[in-house]
């Protein structure tokens, strides 16, 4: 099989890996999670009740 064009590096992607997940304060599931801010801040959003919490990424 040809997957050449499935396996370029994305920076955005491999950065998210390495952000922790974060569970809604309330429903307590998961929280779908991007970058935001070129990569410095984190956006979370919450899938049931639609409650947002963005933060800043910690430096290692
Ligand atoms: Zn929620």
């Amino acid at each position: 099989m040809a997957e050449t064009s499935m396996n370029q590096p994305d920076p955005s992607t491999a950065a998210l890996a390495d952000v922790p997940d974060r569970n809604c304060t309330w429903c307590k599931v998961p929280m779908g999670k991007r970058l935001v801010g070129g990569g410095r801040y984190i956006h979370y959003t919450c899938p049931k009740c639609i409650f947002q919490h963005t933060t800043k990424r910690e430096k290692k």
